[in-house]
């Protein structure tokens, strides 16, 4: 196997996906040096499917850091009708004071108007780097090592490494499980998760006694489909046929069908590892929580770590200030918790209102009354925002 002499830089960046080449973008332009590495091939990433949305926050965080062209795909929710249904009849959605910034904007659009930007701009992005391993993550000076697709061995030695590698990349996994403490809290129900070659016109959800529904855009005629389910179903006991029908079930009318491209069974649940860094390591987005999809703040969580990272480096390398790197775990996790909580609360609300098989008759009306009470107050638009503005 053959080694190389080894590359330097001030971060690199473990993972191409939202949080890293955000976090690629922002050091670019701030003229601090970083390297990505993705074990993925560029085909693979620009083509897994995910989250449909960025939220207010993300879209004025992006203007703000002159990167707007990459959500410019994005359709606004108030361009396309949308509602919430409840037993069949369709509460149309408000945006409460219109000021939703929200776009649908597909994952790996994203992604890809991200990679464009960074490689645009002169960014060293290195695909299908097999078998990444993070050393000496306790000192001054750690590397990452990586093999090429040929078999070459190569090691970059950094000031600090961005872990950005999701949930089962290889960065948490380097602090000793004995220093990180792992919450996590599994929901009891699970969700069929559906692309499909059709529009999500009207987009929304329902909620019904069968359980809850969704249909959210992913571009131009394709959707994305979402079924309550017990947990542990498997995909074979969801045939095309039952999907069309439980989704005209749960919203009360037939809705439009097109060809099924991916299903999948997605468990619901909340996990937060803390703290969020190790020595020069910091861990972003998935790689230290995950959100139920429900709460559709995936995507919202790894933007937010990534600003607080970038600006707490910029303040190391331009001013020699280490302070918002000393307070960086303790900032995200205050804001990861707040937005746990919100996740468990629209989580259990969305669906106690409507299948009692899990929580009871109690529940359903206590998540009904919540519901109308939302619906009827100045809090309404706060809600549809959140919803809109994360959704799916
Ligand atoms: C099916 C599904 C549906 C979802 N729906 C929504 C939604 O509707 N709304 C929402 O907000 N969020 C949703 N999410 C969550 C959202 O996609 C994530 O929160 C978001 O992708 C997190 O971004 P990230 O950059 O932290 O991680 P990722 O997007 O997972 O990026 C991690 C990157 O690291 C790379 N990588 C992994 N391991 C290694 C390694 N060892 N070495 C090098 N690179 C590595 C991966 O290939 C990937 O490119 C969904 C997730 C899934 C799986």
């Amino acid at each position: 196997m053959v080694e190389t002499a080894g590359n330097t830089t001030t971060v690199v960046i473990v993972g191409a996906g939202v949080a890293g080449l955000t976090l690629g973008n922002f050091l670019l332009r701030s003229g601090i040096g970083c390297i990505v590495v993705e074990k993925h091939s560029r085909a693979y990433v620009e083509k897994r499917q995910r989250a449909g949305t960025v939220d207010s926050r993300g879209v004025r965080m992006f203007r703000e850091w002159g990167l707007e062209e990459v959500v410019k795909d994005g359709s606004s929710p108030k361009e396309i009708a949308g509602g919430i249904w409840i037993d069949g009849a369709m509460y149309p959605l408000g945006f409460g004071d219109g000021n939703t910034d929200a776009v649908f904007c597909p994952q790996q659009v994203l992604v890809r108007n991200l990679t464009d930007a960074f490689l645009e701009a002169g960014g060293d992005l290195r695909f299908e780097a097999l078998d990444v391993s993070l050393k000496d993550i306790d000192s001054e000076r750690p590397t990452v090592r990586y093999r090429d697709p040929d078999g070459t061995t190569r090691t970059v030695a950094c000031d600090f490494v961005a872990g950005c590698d999701g949930f089962h990349g290889v960065s948490r996994a380097s602090i000793p499980a004995d220093a990180l403490t792992h919450y996590s809290h599994e929901y009891k129900y699970s969700w069929v998760s559906v692309m499909a070659e059709v529009p999500a016109d009207p987009f929304g959800m329902a909620i019904h006694d069968r359980g809850l529904a969704a249909r959210f855009p992913r571009g131009a005629g394709a959707s994305r489909l979402y079924l309550q389910c017990p947990a542990g179903d498997t995909p074979d006991q969801w045939p095309d046929e039952r999907i069309w029908s439980e989704l005209g079930a749960r919203f009360g009318a037939d809705v439009p069908t097109g060809r099924i491209v991916d299903k999948r069974i997605v468990p619901l649940r909340s996990v937060v590892f803390s703290p969020m860094s190790r020595g020069r390591l910091y861990l972003l987005g998935d790689s230290a929580h995950i959100v139920p999809p429900m709460s559709a703040k995936g995507i919202h969580l790894a933007l937010y770590d990534t600003e607080m990272f970038a600006r707490a480096i910029i303040a190391k390398v331009e001013e020699g200030d280490g302070s918002l790197l000393d307070s960086y775990s303790d900032a995200c996790l205050s804001h990861v918790w707040n937005y746990q909580a919100y996740a468990v609360w629209i989580t259990d609300l969305m669906h106690d209102a409507g299948d009692v098989s899990y929580e009871g008759a109690f529940r359903k009306e206590i998540a009904r009354a919540e519901l109308q009470r939302l619906n009827d107050s100045p809090a309404a638009g706060r809600l549809y925002d959140e919803l809109t503005g994360g959704l799916l």
